[in-house]
């Protein structure tokens, strides 16, 4: 017989509800956990994984067709997406066996079912009614569209774009932002003819404008075609294909076309409407300790606004089973969240762009390191750079990072801004040569006053 009640109810095993629920129980609390479809969520079924995933086997093809550079004979001779998919689908597969054993292993009581949330200490799940000290809402988000852009058939979202049986001729991507570019980058990569459409006047806008021009460069020079500050207008489909149209007029042909706009917080129909829950164009709206309006209710994950990230969720999730505990968790900054997009080449990032802290500060010092002088980047011959952003007498508030590879440096990065560290303190701690990371300690010793491989 299932628990129906417990120290704590989440609704939703996604990265936010999960997390919560694997460290409510390592802290000794009883957890039952609702989910209407597979544990794991969005990133692992349908967003992290599975688009990381083909963003690697892009990266083989590139490899492939691109030997020559590295004076080996190789080419491309195809995609075969039944290949791609169940290389893919066996990552998530895998993954998705771990995550349930950890379920298993921490003693949560899973629910199956779509949950609804009638009262601050209780959901309901096809009439049964499962209670707890403290609710915690994690129910995600899904792919929106525009008014009047209707999805199905050739007009698409992620959701489908992951599962497709085919390498499309010709592809709209809608939306310039992470999911857009990603896709972009992979379909090209595959062999599609891809074009973006983005409303705001640069590609990943909410990067650093300098990471925006890189990224730029470098599709520009790929063959990926983009039309930055371009609304879009229209699209009609027939069997053979799509028309998209923009407000100059102009219309693009294509077998598909992937909108990606934005996500929408997964919030109506769950009953937090109804139960007094206060929200904001659907977002539930949480204070900084991530508590609702309502006594003993938490939300984390896509469902509070800022950045959707599964690590955001993740740490969300840990902190609200802490705070819950009692463990008087550390509020957590969201500028402190490292960002990453992967197309090729990667735009990674955190804390402020230049122009974010010249707001914040008044005035900002910036150093740019290029990947032209550093040894590991020639050899995997990419181009990109280090962006660095500090504060008027203060730490470093800011990092950028674009060209292959360089999301993994993410993590050194991260470690830096949320030590709130100086030039001078970083500039003595040593990296490897070859590696990418010596781009970040160039930028450093430059910014300490003391460059070694920069010119002039
Ligand atoms: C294409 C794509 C690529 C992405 N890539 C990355 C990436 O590389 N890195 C990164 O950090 N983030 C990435 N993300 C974002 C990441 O997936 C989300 O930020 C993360 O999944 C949010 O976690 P969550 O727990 O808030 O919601 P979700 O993961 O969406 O989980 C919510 C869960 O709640 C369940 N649920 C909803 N309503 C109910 C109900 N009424 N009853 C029961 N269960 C319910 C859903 O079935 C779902 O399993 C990507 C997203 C997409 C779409």
């Amino acid at each position: 017989m299932t628990d129906t009640s417990a120290d704590l109810v989440i609704l939703g095993g996604g990265s936010g509800g999960y997390a919560c629920a694997f460290r409510a129980a390592e802290l000794g609390l009883s957890v039952i956990l609702v989910e209407r479809d597979k544990l794991g969520g969005t990133c692992l079924h349908r967003g992290c994984i599975p688009t990381k995933a083909l963003l690697h086997a892009a990266e083989v093809a590139d490899a492939a067709r691109e030997g020559d550079k590295f004076g080996v004979k190789s080419s491309l001779e195809g995609i075969d997406m039944a290949g791609v998919n169940s290389y893919k689908d066996g990552v998530v597969a895998g993954l998705y066996k771990g995550v349930q054993g950890l379920f298993k292993a921490h003693k949560i009581t899973v629910v199956e079912g779509a949950g609804t949330f009638v009262a601050p200490n209780a959901v309901d799940v096809g009439g049964q009614r499962y209670t707890g000290n403290t609710v915690v809402l994690a129910t995600g988000s899904y792919a929106k569209s525009l008014p009047g852009l209707e999805l199905g058939g050739r007009i698409i979202t992620s959701d489908q774009a992951l599962n497709l049986d085919f390498v499309p001729e010709k592809v709209v991507v809608l939306g310039g932002g992470v999911i857009g570019v990603e896709f972009a980058s992979v379909w090209h990569s595959f062999g599609a003819e891809v074009t973006i459409v983005e409303a705001l006047p640069r590609l990943v806008p909410a990067e650093d404008e300098w990471a925006s021009k890189q990224l730029e460069r470098a599709f520009r020079k790929r063959g990926i075609a983009f039309k930055t500050g371009s609304r879009f207008s229209g699209a009609t489909q027939t069997e053979t294909g799509v028309t998209v149209t923009i407000e100059s007029g102009e219309q693009f042909d294509a077998d598909l076309l992937l909108v990606a706009v934005g996500r929408g917080p997964n919030t109506a129909d769950v009953g937090y409407a109804e139960a007094g829950i206060a929200m904001d164009r659907g977002f539930v709206l949480t204070d900084d300790r991530l508590r609702t309006n309502l006594p003993g209710v938490y939300a984390v994950g896509d469902i509070v606004p800022g950045l959707q990230l599964a690590h955001r969720g993740f740490q969300q999730g840990i902190f609200v089973a802490e705070d819950i505990a009692g463990r008087n968790p550390r509020v957590i900054d969201e500028m402190g969240i490292p960002r990453v997009t992967y197309c090729s080449p990667e735009v990674a990032s955190v804390g402020l762009t230049e122009a974010a802290a010249k707001e914040k500060y008044g005035s900002a010092t910036t150093y740019t390191y290029s990947l032209a002088g550093n040894g590991k980047s020639q050899i995997l011959k990419t181009a990109g750079g280090v962006k660095l952003v500090k504060a008027p007498d203060g730490p470093v508030v800011g990092l950028t990072l674009v060209g292959e590879r360089v999301g993994e440096l993410i993590g050194e990065a991260q470690l830096i801004y949320n030590w709130e560290a100086f030039p001078e303190d970083v500039a003595p701690l040593i990296h490897a040569h070859p590696t990418q990371t010596e781009a970040l300690g160039e930028a450093f010793l430059a910014l300490a006053g003391k460059p070694l491989h920069v010119h002039g």
